[in-house]
Formats: structure tokens, sequence, C-alpha cells
């Protein structure tokens, strides 16, 4: 079965997302950052194809903090079983260094990885996605793993992959 990984610093939704593709409430979702230590699992299934999705805690590079070297540790052994990357990033902060942190770590990977911005609630939200446009992502995905907009075309794509 294909596996699906979902990536990126802590705050941005990703246990939101894995919560709504496994559609159970598995993941530890809480509104402060760095809840997910280790690896969650669970299936999801799109279009008849059904897939293996792990959910990370929040990558923050280079930290003396030994929780968060394990957490870290975690994310590149999810990122090792993956056979697509999801690199979830939020339109309410833009893209900030940690993200860039991951960019450079997924850019090591001959996988594929598809950047999502998360938290794209509304119109108005889809027009700041704009910014990512001009940070030089040229290719990226609007969702709302709250609402579900965007999810679809999402998980169209990532099947592709399966
Ligand atoms: P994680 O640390 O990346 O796993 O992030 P979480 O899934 O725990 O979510 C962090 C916070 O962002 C929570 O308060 C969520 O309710 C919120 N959140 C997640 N997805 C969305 C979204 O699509 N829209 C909005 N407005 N908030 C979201
Ligand atoms: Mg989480």
């Amino acid at each position: 079965m294909g596996v699906v990984a979902i990536v990126g610093r802590p705050n941005v939704g990703k246990s939101t997302l894995f919560n709504r593709l496994i559609q159970k409430r598995e993941a530890i979702v809480e509104p402060t950052s760095g809840v997910t230590r280790d690896r969650h699992y669970g299936k999801a299934n799109w279009g008849g194809v059904s897939f293996t999705v792990i959910d990370t805690g929040g990558y923050v590079a280079n930290s003396e903090d030994i929780f968060q070297v394990e957490i870290d540790k975690q994310v590149e052994l999810a990122i090792e079983q993956a056979d697509v990357i999801l690199f979830l990033v939020s339109v309410t902060d833009g893209v900030v260094a940690m993200d860039r942190d991951i960019m450079q770590l997924l850019r090591k990977e001959r996988k594929p990885v598809l950047t999502v911005i998360n938290k794209v609630d509304n119109h108005h939200m889809a027009q700041l996605s704009v910014e990512f446009y001009d940070m030089g992502i040229a290719n990226y995905y609007n969702i709302s793993s709250i609402n579900g907009s965007g999810t679809g075309d999402l998980l169209d794509e990532v099947i592709k992959y399966l």
C-alpha cells in the first residue's frame, strides 16, 4: 500500500489534515504546538485507492532540545517511508525560516513533494496565498483542513503517485 507523509513545522495543521484524511479522531490535535512526538499511522481511501497516511510531529531543525531531536528523527523516518510527501505550510504566517529549513531537508529527497498551503478557509485567504508564488513556490495546493476545501483536488494528485 502506498504511503503519504504529512510534514511541516509545528501548528500548520498536520494533525487536522491527518484526521480529515483518515476520517477518525486518532492523532492528537492541540492548540499547543509539538504535541505529536512520534509518527501516527492511519488508513485512507480516495477514488478507490487505499493508502497509509503518516502524521508527524512539527519539525524544528538544529534543535538542542532532546524531545525535539527525537521528533525530527521520527519525521525523517516518515519521509524515508513515504511514496509522496505533503509539505504543509500555513497561509496565516507565510513562509517562515522554519519552513525553509524543511524545504532544504525535502530538497535532498528524490521523492514527489507536494507543497500544501493550509488554513485557506475562504476567498480572502486564497488571495493571501499568492505570496507563496512570489516566494518562488510555483506549484502548490490551497486547502482548508478544517472545512475540507481543496482537499479533493489535492487527493486527486496524491493518488497519481501511489
Ligand atoms: P500541527 O501541529 O501541524 O499538527 O497542527 P494541528 O493540526 O494541531 O493544528 C494547529 C491549530 O491550527 C489548531 O488550532 C487547528 O484547529 C488549527 N487549524 C488546522 N487546520 C486549519 C485550517 O484549515 N484552518 C484554520 N483556520 N485553522 C486550522
Ligand atoms: Mg500535530
